[in-house]
Parts: structure tokens; C-alpha cells; sequence
């Protein structure tokens, strides 16, 4: 079944830059997507729009069949942004518990599935730690476990281990096949690593910022069942 329907949708911002024309995309449920591209032609901006983050111009999005952003469970999206973006003051379990605390949850209620998604990234032991005691590795996983809190169906990564040494982005490359494997989820990955797309997807949507939309989509047979 088809988890997200792009059609036609365009993007121009305030300031006249228009970083979509006219993309077309469809995604089906439990696929590994990557958005492949140069800086700046767009891939962010189509992440952000399909998550609800964003406003489009023209165009549609459908998220499993609800309009971009009107998902009757926000929960049903993680979004791993490029930065980190913990909580500096806040412990490594306060950080995770975030956004249950924002669906209502107290924190003896929310305890066990913190504790479940830092057992998820292998930080199980690290709840009462602050961001600055962490690696940058290891901020990253507890972002991951931000994301994956709430059991999110469809999760969307925007570039995220960018800042990051090369071991430290291929050891979490596998870690987060492995969440995908294991939790029956959708992935979209945004990077402009070809390696990274390759590696990771099973589809590599690539865009070119003229014209501002999929310019190549191209399916690695095989690459869901690499073990
Ligand atoms: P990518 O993620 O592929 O690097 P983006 O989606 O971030 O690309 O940006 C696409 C284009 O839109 C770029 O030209 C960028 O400068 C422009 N852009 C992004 N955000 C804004 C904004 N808030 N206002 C104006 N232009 C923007
Ligand atoms: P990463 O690639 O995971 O960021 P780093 O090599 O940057 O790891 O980690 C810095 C230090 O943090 C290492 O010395 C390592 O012992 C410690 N560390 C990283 N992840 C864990 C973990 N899950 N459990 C215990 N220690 C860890």
C-alpha cells in the first residue's frame, strides 16, 4: 500500500527562491528511500513538507491517505534532523521522554518506553547522563531514540550523521538498518553521500535542483534482503 503520495507539488518561499517545481512521488509502506542530490535542490524542504513541518504552495501530499501534516496520530512521523537538537540542561532520559511528555504522558507512565528506545541505540545505561557527557555519536543515538519514542511508522532522517567522523556514521548506518529491519518501518534518508544511499536504500529517489524535482528513481534490487 502506498504510505506517501506526492503529486505535483511545488514550493516557493517568501523571499521568491522556489526550491520545488512540480514533484511527483509515491512511497510505499515499509520501504527504504533515500533523497540523493546536490546541497540545495530541495530534499530537505520535500522532507519537511511531507512530515507537516512545512507548507507547500500547490501540489498534494497524502500521508497514509490524511493530507501532509493532519495525521490523526502526530506520532505516526520520527524526524531525525541534522543536528542532534538535545536538550543541553535536560538528562538523556528527559530528552527521549519529550515527546510523550507532549502527548500527555507522566513520567512513571512514559519510564518503560524511554527506557526501551535507549536499549534500541545501546544507551540504555546512559539515562541519567547530559548531552555534554556524550560522543557526538552517541547524541545522535539519543536523537534516534527521541524519534522512535512514540513508535512512529514512518521515520525521516535529514541528513543526519553529516557531522559525524566516517566510522562513527558507518557504525550507525547499520545501526539504523537494523531499527528498520526489526521495526517494520518506512525510512526516508536524506544525504547527498552516494555511498550512504547506495548502502542503505532500497530505492534511491535522486533531484536536481533545476528543475526542483525526482530526476532520476531507481530501485537496488536485492538491497532489503542483504543481511
Ligand atoms: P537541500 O536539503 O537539498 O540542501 P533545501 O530544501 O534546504 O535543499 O533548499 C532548497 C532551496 O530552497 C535552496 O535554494 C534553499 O536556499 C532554499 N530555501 C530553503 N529554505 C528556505 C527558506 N526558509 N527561505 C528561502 N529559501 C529557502
Ligand atoms: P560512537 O562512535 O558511538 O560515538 P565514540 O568512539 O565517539 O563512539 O565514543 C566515545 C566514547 O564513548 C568511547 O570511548 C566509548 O567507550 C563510549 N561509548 C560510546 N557508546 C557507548 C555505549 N553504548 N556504551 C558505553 N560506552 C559507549
Amino acid at each position: 500500500p502506498v504510505l506517501i503520495d506526492m503529486k505535483d507539488v511545488s514550493k516557493r518561499f517568501a523571499n521568491g527562491t522556489v526550491a520545488l517545481r512540480g514533484m511527483s512521488l509515491q512511497i510505499r509502506n515499509g520501504e527504504f528511500v533515500s533523497f540523493l542530490g546536490p546541497s540545495g535542490c530541495g530534499k530537505s524542504t520535500a522532507l519537511k513538507m511531507i512530515s507537516g513541518l512545512l507548507s507547500f504552495s500547490s501540489g498534494s501530499i497524502t500521508v497514509n491517505g490524511h493530507p501532509a501534516g493532519e495525521s490523526p496520530h502526530g506520532s505516526d512521523i520520527g524526524y531525525v534532523f541534522q543536528e542532534a537538537t538535545l536538550m543541553p540542561w535536560a538528562s538523556v532520559f528527559d530528552n527521549v521522554f519529550l515527546p510523550l511528555k507532549l502527548q500527555g504522558l507522566g513520567k512513571g507512565e512514559a519510564k518503560a518506553r524511554v527506557e526501551e528506545a535507549l536499549s534500541m541505540v545501546g544507551l540504555a545505561n546512559f539515562a541519567r547522563s547530559y548531552p555534554r557527557e556524550l560522543s557526538g555519536g552517541m547524541k545522535m543515538r539519543v536523537s534516534i531514540a527521541r524519534a522512535m519514542v512514540t513508535k512512529p511508522k514512518l521515520l525521516l532522517m535529514d541528513e543526519p550523521f553529516a557531522a559525524l567522523d566516517e566510522m562513527t556514521r558507518s557504525k550507525l548506518n547499520d545501526e539504523v538498518l537494523g531499527l528498520w529491519r526489526s521495526h517494520g518501518l518506512t525510512v526516508i534518508f536524506v544525504t547527498h553521500s552516494v555511498f550512504e544511499s547506495v548502502y542503505l536504500s532500497s530505492r534511491v529517489v535522486v533531484m536536481a535542483a533545476r528543475p526542483g524535482r525526482v530526476v532520476h528513481d531507481i530501485a537496488l534490487p536485492g538491497a532489503d534482503t542483504r543481511t
